[in-house]
């Protein structure tokens, strides 16, 4: 049933059957149309037969009685004929009656006497006339004519015998002694020009009362004729008029119906009728051929388009039907075409899914309405070690499994991102627990569990949980932020921003600085900045940072508490994920144990100024200053007068108290970049960079003056002789402590507590 319902031709048989069906209603309903046609045209022609018939009979019954009332009486007078025309009605009562007439027989020989006769009556113009003129047969004039009206009055006197048809029709009768219509004849008019169609009826009249039985005696005893004249026109309109009649005629005369011979056409227009047929009617002598023709359905006008009608409405029904069929069918098809690809899609999206759900790396659970585990992945499996029937039906509840927080406690059925979004119908998000395996150990996840609603929101169809191991990120995690404490605990680091204000500083940074976190961030490194550091090292170090370059070096800083300590330093510029400089990061190490070595070995234990190792160190560097950038470099060579009475008088620990006072009054009194050290017993070395002869000449007298203006304890008033010398080209160390040294001599000689300018030089023009 369902294929046929589908065939892709039952639209067509459909229509086919049904245009055949609707062919065959119209065929039907148009025999069946034509057919009542046929028998209604029969009928009314049948019908109109018969009026004529009925009409005809009417004229001759009067004709009949007129005839019995000429016999009755031998001479029936003008005045009763008309009497008796008037008795019968006959202008009313005979449709197309034209005339009455009463013709008698007379001879030739009597035709003057007639005459005479009808004169005499008051017709003075009375006479006999012909149509044809005939001179020796028998006359039938008219005699008696009614009504006598102008258009009769042209007949009046006519000799009825005088023309062909009229004396056929005459004789006719006479012959059978019956009523004997004429043949067509033209009606006398007023106007011989005008011709009107009609025929005549002729009744016999004889002597005998009794009518003779041959035709030959009826001819020798005839008195005369009575007769009609009938307009044929006027007498079928009339019937036409008087009676429904629903077909047209044509009436001729005769048995061919010839167009001279035509009586009356009741529709001349209607040349090509769609029923005709041809009837004779044997009528008193006479055979009419009678035409007639009917131009549409006999009232039934619309009805031959009816089997049309009625296959055009099959035909569209049919059409409609079947379109109907063909559209049902196509939209059927259609329907199922695009279930079968949606089926395809989702059946193909459903193996996507599937194939995704089995092979992401996050763990799925699927929980159903009643929290029991509906399905899991392949992932999950694996993180859990568990095989899928192991949980799959389970309650989620229902598992071995213990969890624990972050910080180890127990993590409650309550608290499951599962049992939250089923009882709060809220997602949770990225849960991280610790799930105890079956095995003992521990894994660790992040969850989220998204509650999936029914299509109308109403309740909680399940519960999708989706989970990562971050077993090893934390642990790597753990280990990092142990790193990271250890860095944090050990590590001098420091953070800052463009502008060099802290950020973030590390636990052993607050150490060592002896400032709280609190108290660094948000400041400069300014706030351990030891004064005496030398701004130019700031100063490099920023111009160097600032090209995006690390920079190290060693810097001495202050303690909260003003104490000292050196830092390596390494400060690197700091950029973000999208390599924008933001700030910097000083990693630092102290180094101010080392330092002090470095200190102890180059200062002098007993002054605690540069020992003759520094001093030759700094002496080196100056003069490769001064030679390369052509800049003065002089030195100055001091030793205490008569030192040696000092020991001897006080002992040798005041000796070395004055030591230590003079080296004092030697650094407090000489510019940062100068060097002063010991170099040797009590005889002192100062460097002078950047000063030339007469600067340092004049320092010597400064500091002699300071020496000399001092009270040493125990040991009083002391002096001390200067020896001065400067940079000259191609000097060397040697050369210049030469004459520093021969200066000195000369001091010494020259009465000590004096300063003496080398010799070599004051032969030199200043410069
Ligand atoms: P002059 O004016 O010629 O220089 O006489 P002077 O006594 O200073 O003679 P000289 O320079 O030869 O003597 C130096 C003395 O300084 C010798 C030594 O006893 C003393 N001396 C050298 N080093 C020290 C030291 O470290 N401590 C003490 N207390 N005395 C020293
Ligand atoms: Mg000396
Ligand atoms: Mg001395």
């Amino acid at each position: 049933m369902r294929r046929l319902w589908e065939s892709t031709l039952l639209p067509w048989v459909f229509l086919f059957l049904g245009v055949a069906f609707s062919l065959f209603i119209a065929w039907k309903s148009a025999l069946w149309i034509k057919e009542t046609e046929q028998i209604r045209f029969q009928a009314a022609s049948n019908h109109i037969s018969s009026l004529i018939q009925k009409e005809l009979r009417a004229h001759i019954q009067l004709l009949r009685s007129a005839a019995a009332f000429m016999n009755a009486s031998d001479d029936v007078s003008r005045e009763e004929w008309k009497h008796y025309a008037l008795s019968n009605h006959i202008n009313e009562q005979f449709l197309g009656f034209r005339a009455f007439g009463y013709a008698p027989l007379i001879q030739p020989h009597n035709r003057l006497k007639h005459e005479e006769s009808v004169r005499e009556e008051g017709f003075s113009h009375y006479t006999v006339f012909q149509i044809n003129a005939s001179s020796n047969s028998a006359l039938f004039p008219v005699t008696y004519i009614e009504p006598l009206s102008e258009l009769n009055e042209k007949a009046f006197g006519l000799d009825l015998a005088s023309e062909g048809i009229r004396k056929e029709a005459l004789y006719q009768s006479l012959m059978r002694a019956d009523a004997t219509l004429s043949s067509k004849i033209d009606l006398l008019q007023k106007y011989i020009t005008d011709h009107q169609a009609g025929f005549l009826i002729f009744f016999p009249l004889y002597q005998s009362r009794e009518i003779p039985s041959s035709e030959e005696e009826r001819l020798k005893d005839v008195k005369g004729v009575v007769y009609v004249a009938i307009d044929s026109k006027k007498m079928f309109e009339q019937l036409l008029q008087s009676n429904y009649i629903l077909v047209d005629f044509e009436i001729y005369d005769g048995t061919v119906p010839l167009a001279q011979n035509l009586l009356y056409n009741s529709n001349p227009d209607l040349i090509e009728p769609r029923l005709s047929q041809y009837t004779s009617l044997e009528i008193y002598g006479k055979t009419w051929t009678i035409h007639f023709k009917a131009k549409d359905v006999l009232e039934m006008s619309n009805s031959h388009y009816f089997p049309w009608f009625r296959m055009i409405f099959g035909l569209l029904l049919f059409s409609l039907l079947s379109g109907l069929i063909y559209v049902l069918q196509h939209t059927r098809k259609k329907a199922y075409a695009i279930a079968d690809e949606k089926t395809k899609l989702l059946a193909q999206s459903e193996a996507e899914i599937r194939s995704i759900f089995q092979t992401m790396q996050e763990g799925v659970v699927v929980l159903n309405d009643q929290g029991i585990v509906a399905e899991c992945n392949l992932a999950a499996q694996e993180m859990l070690k568990v095989a899928k029937s192991d949980i799959v039906g389970k309650v989620g509840s229902d598992t071995k499994w213990n969890a624990v927080h972050e910080d180890g406690s127990v993590f409650d059925i309550e608290e499951r991102p599962s049992f939250k979004a089923f009882h709060t119908g809220v997602a949770q998000n990225n849960v991280i627990m610790g799930i105890r395996r079956e095995d003992g150990s521990l894994l660790w996840v992040q969850t989220n569990a998204q509650p999936i609603f029914s299509d109308d929101f109403d309740k909680i169809t399940s519960v999708l949980i989706t989970f990562s191991d971050i077993t090893a990120y934390r642990k790597s995690k753990h280990e990092l932020e142990k790193y990271l404490q250890i860095i944090d605990t050990h590590v001098i680091t420091s953070s800052t921003d463009l502008k060099g204000i802290i950020t973030d500083v590390s636990e052993a940074f607050c150490k060592i600085s002896g400032y709280t976190k609190e108290e660094l961030i948000g400041k400069s490194h300014n706030i351990v900045r030891y004064p005496d550091m030398p701004i130019t090292l700031y100063q490099e170090m920023w111009s160097t940072l600032k090209k995006g370059i690390s920079w190290s070096g060693e810097i001495k800083n202050r303690r909260k508490d003003g104490s000292v300590y050196w830092m390596e330093t390494i400060i690197e510029p700091r950029y973000n994920e999208e390599y924008y400089l933001v700030g910097y990061t000083a990693i630092r190490h102290d180094i101010t144990d080392k330092k002090r070595v470095e200190e102890l070995s180059i200062t002098d234990r007993l002054t605690g100024l540069y020992n003759r190792l520094k001093l030759d160190e700094l002496f080196a560097y100056y003069l490769s200053i001064a030679k390369r950038h052509q800049t003065p470099l002089s030195i100055l060579l001091l030793d205490i007068d008569k030192f040696k009475s000092v020991n001897d008088t006080y002992g040798h620990q005041v000796g070395d108290s004055v030591l230590q006072e003079i080296a004092k009054l030697l650094k407090a009194n000489v510019r940062l970049e100068d060097a002063v050290g010991r170099w040797g017993g009590e005889e002192f070395l100062i460097l002078l960079p950047s000063s030339n002869v007469e600067e340092a000449h004049l320092l010597a007298e400064k500091l002699r003056a300071v020496i000399e203006g001092e009270d040493f304890a125990y040991a009083g008033s002391r002096t001390a002789s200067f020896g001065v010398a400067t940079y000259h080209l191609n000097d060397d160390e040697t050369s210049m402590v030469a004459r520093v040294d021969e200066s000195l001599y000369r001091a010494k000689e020259n009465g000590r507590n004096r300063v003496e300018v080398e010799v070599y030089a004051c032969n030199l023009p200043s410069s």
